[in-house]
C-alpha cells in the first residue's frame, strides 16, 4: 500500500498537574532528586506542522507574547533534535496555540515540545518507536517524557523516569491562573535557602497519594496532596495563601500549588461539583482566571493529519 502524503499534523499535549512531589537536598551537581506523581490532566496546547523550507515557529494563545520564537522555544529544540537523531532535515513551520498557562509549574513548554516530536514524526515518518521517542524526550527537558506519556504516573529521577499509576476514576480540577509566572529556579532556590536557614516540613512520601489513586476516592486524595516547593512558591508569591484558603472555603476538597506554581489546583467532588466551585472562584477575584479540567488526560498524540 502506498503511504498517504502528509503535509500537516496537528498534536494536542495536555498540562500536567503534580499531585505529591518530594524534593531531595540539592545535589553537588545543583539538581535535586525528586518523587513526583503525574497527572496529566484536559487542558491542553495544540501543535501543528507542516512541511516548510525552513524550521520556523509562531505561537499564539495564553502567555503567547511571553514564549521564545527563537531556538530557545522547547518546541523547536524537539524539532531539531528529532531531525538530527533520524537524519531528516528539520525543516517544519510549528505553530502553537497556548492553553496552558506559561511559566505556571504545567508544564505547557514541555507539553509543546512533546507534542512536536510527535507531530514530526508523523511528518517525516520517522519509524521511530515509543521507547526511542521517549529517550528523546528525557534528553530536551525532566518533564517532556510525562506530557508523551499522559495519564497519572509516578516520577523519579528528575522526574524522567516514569512508572505508570494504576487508578480508577476520574477527577474534576479547577486551575486558578496567577497573574505572571515563576521560574522554576528561583523557586527551587528559595526552598534551599528555607532549607538552609532551619528546619522545613517535608511532604511524606507517595504512598497515601497512591492508595488514594487506587481506590478513586477523590475525598482521601485531596487531603494527601503535598508539594515540597508550595512553600517556597508561597514565600515569593504571598497572594498564594489567600487563593488556597479560598478554595479551601469553598469546598474544595484539597488545593495544591503545582510544580513551581503559581497555578493552584483544586479538586472537586465531581464535574457539577467543579462548575460550581470555579465559577465561586472566579466571583471573588483571587486569580486571573480559572479553568476547569479533568484527568488522567491522554498524553501528545495526533489529532489531525491532512
Ligand atoms: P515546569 O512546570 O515544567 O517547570 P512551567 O510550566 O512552570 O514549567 P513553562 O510554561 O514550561 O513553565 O515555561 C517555562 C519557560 O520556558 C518560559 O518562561 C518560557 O520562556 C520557556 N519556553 C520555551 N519554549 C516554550 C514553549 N513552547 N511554551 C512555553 N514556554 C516556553
Amino acid at each position: 500500500m502506498r503511504r498517504q502524503h502528509i503535509e500537516r499534523v496537528t498534536v494536542r499535549a495536555p498540562a500536567k498537574l503534580n499531585l505529591h512531589l518530594s524534593v531531595g537536598r540539592r545535589r553537588p551537581d545543583g539538581f535535586h532528586d525528586l518523587t513526583t506523581v503525574f497527572h496529566a490532566v484536559g487542558l491542553y496546547d495544540e501543535v501543528d506542522a507542516v512541511r516548510a523550507d525552513a524550521l520556523t515557529v509562531t505561537v499564539s494563545g495564553e502567555g503567547a507574547d511571553q514564549v521564545p520564537t527563537d531556538r530557545d522555544n522547547l518546541a523547536m529544540r524537539a524539532a531539531a533534535l528529532l531531525g538530527m537523531e533520524t537524519g531528516h532535515e528539520p525543516v517544519v513551520a510549528l505553530t502553537i496555540r497556548k492553553s496552558i498557562p506559561v511559566a505556571g509549574g504545567c508544564a505547557g513548554g514541555s507539553a509543546d515540545a512533546a507534542a512536536a516530536l510527535v507531530a514530526c514524526d508523523a511528518l517525516w515518518g520517522t519509524g521511530l518507536g515509543r521507547d526511542d521517542l521517549l529517550a528523546l524526550a528525557t534528553r530536551l527537558g525532566s518533564d517532556v517524557p510525562f506530557s508523551l506519556h499522559g495519564g497519572t504516573a509516578l516520577g523519579t529521577g528528575r522526574g524522567e523516569q516514569l512508572t505508570p499509576v494504576l487508578g480508577h476514576g476520574a477527577y474534576s480540577w479547577v486551575l486558578a491562573l496567577a497573574d505572571g509566572g515563576l521560574a522554576t529556579s528561583e523557586v527551587y532556590a528559595e526552598l534551599d535557602r528555607q532549607r538552609d536557614s532551619g528546619p522545613v516540613g517535608v511532604v511524606s512520601d507517595a504512598s497515601a497519594v497512591l492508595s488514594a489513586l487506587r481506590r478513586g476516592d477523590a475525598a482521601a486524595l485531596g487531603h494527601v496532596l503535598g508539594n515540597d516547593l508550595q512553600a517556597a512558591a508561597v514565600a515569593l508569591r504571598p497572594s498564594l495563601r489567600a487563593l488556597l484558603d479560598t478554595g479551601k472555603d469553598l469546598g474544595a476538597l484539597g488545593g495544591i500549588v503545582s510544580g513551581s506554581g503559581p497555578t493552584v489546583a483544586f479538586l472537586a467532588r465531581n464535574e457539577e461539583h467543579a462548575v460550581g466551585l470555579a465559577a465561586a472562584l472566579a466571583g471573588q477575584r483571587v486569580c486571573r482566571a480559572v479553568r476547569r479540567a479533568d484527568g488522567p488526560a491522554h498524553g501528545a498524540r495526533v489529532v489531525e493529519l491532512a
